[in-house]
This record gives C-alpha cells, sequence and structure tokens, in this order.
C-alpha cells in the first residue's frame, strides 16, 4: 500500500474530448498556487471544498472500471484542479502503477517549482496551460502572483524533444484585466518561443 495521500474535489468519468484525447477520467485535486480572480474551480481554494483524499492505490482501483474505454479509445487521465502539479509525487506514483497504454494529461497554470515538473515530464504525455497573461503585470493583478516562474518552467519545458507538440497553451481574453492587444502579444511571445498550439477563449466574469 502506498501512503501518499492527495486531497481531492472530484473525479468525473467518460469525458469526451474536452482535453486529451479519447474517453477521460477527470481528477481534480484540491489546492493551488494561486488565486485568481475569476477562479472556475473555487472549491479548490477553500478548506470546505476538500471531497476526500485518496492513495495512488484507491485511486486506481476506482479509475480502472473505465480501463477498456480508454484502451479503446486511447483515452485515460487528465489532472486538473486546482494545481495538479504540486501533487507531482501522488501522480508519478500513480503513474508508475497504472496501464503504460494510457494516456496522461495535466491541466495546470506551471506556476510551481520546478522539482514538480522534473517528477511529472517522464509521465506526462501532454500539457494544457493555462498561461493567464504573458504581461507580468496583468498576470500579478489577476492571480495576485509572479509570473516568472511559469515563464522559466515553459522553456525548460519546451527543452525536452517533441515537447511542442505536446502542448497546448490556454490563452483568456480575461474581462476588465487584459486587452484583445494584450492577448495578441501573449501569442506572440508563445510563438517567439515554439509554442504552436495555442488556444484562445474567454473567461466568465465572477
Ligand atoms: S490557477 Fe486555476 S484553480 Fe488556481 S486559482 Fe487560478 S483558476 Fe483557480
Amino acid at each position: 500500500m502506498n501512503h501518499n495521500l492527495a486531497p481531492i474535489i472530484a473525479v468525473a468519468r467518460h469525458r469526451l474530448t474536452v482535453d486529451g484525447q479519447g474517453v477521460t477520467t477527470l481528477v481534480a485535486f484540491h489546492g493551488c498556487t494561486l488565486c485568481c480572480q475569476y477562479c472556475l474551480n473555487s472549491q479548490c481554494l477553500r478548506p470546505e471544498g476538500l471531497w476526500r483524499t485518496v492513495t495512488p492505490d484507491e485511486l486506481l482501483g476506482e479509475v480502472m472500471i473505465d480501463n477498456l474505454y480508454f484502451l479503446a479509445t486511447g483515452g485515460g487521465i487528465t489532472f486538473g484542479g486546482g494545481e495538479p502539479a504540486i501533487r507531482s509525487e501522488f501522480i508519478s506514483d500513480f503513474c508508475r502503477m497504472a496501464p503504460p497504454e494510457w494516456h496522461y494529461t495535466i491541466e495546470t497554470a506551471l506556476n510551481v517549482d520546478r522539482e514538480h515538473l522534473e517528477r511529472l515530464v517522464p509521465h506526462i504525455h501532454e500539457y494544457y496551460i493555462d498561461i493567464k497573461d504573458m504581461n507580468p503585470a496583468i498576470y500579478r493583478r489577476y492571480t495576485g502572483q509572479d509570473n516568472r516562474r511559469v515563464l522559466d518552467n515553459l522553456q525548460w519545458l519546451l527543452q525536452h524533444d517533441g515537447m511542442a507538440s505536446r502542448i497546448v497553451v490556454r490563452v483568456p481574453h480575461i474581462p476588465d484585466f487584459n486587452t484583445d492587444e494584450d492577448v495578441q502579444r501573449s501569442r506572440q511571445h508563445l510563438e517567439s518561443i515554439g509554442i504552436t498550439r495555442i488556444d484562445e477563449f474567454t473567461y466568465e466574469r465572477r
């Protein structure tokens, strides 16, 4: 039995092409390094939002029920949150035990210590990165944090062979925080460092 416990807010089965390929199960973790103004999953920031804690073995026992769907569609597990990357020890333990044929995706804001990414890179196939805005002042106003660590981590990820094709960077229009021009500047900056898959969308004001 592995006693590495992780706090989770939800497990959602039978998701089809939401992110990642095929049928996926979302495992959403509690806790985040940011405090975004329009957080979509604000329960991940509040103590009462915690659903339960699980070990990698327990989680694997539960998600295994969809093994045949994952194998038939090329799907697997999407780790979300909250900020799943801060649960890197749990995720790497889980992936070591889970079928290697499954597809592993992470939805991350990338504002985490490098050691987490070093643990995740051997296991994660696809990265959905919510970059917020590349402008440090806008980023700070929206998240309460500095974005230097995000940019360093993104550059570091891109140094891995074939990584650019496995990264989708989500660039949001953030009402009251950035403009269309800011979004275009973020896109241009991302393209200049080698990002090819960019998903532009609009946050809902909360
Ligand atoms: S990074 Fe995501 S989960 Fe964390 S506070 Fe921002 S919107 Fe919420």
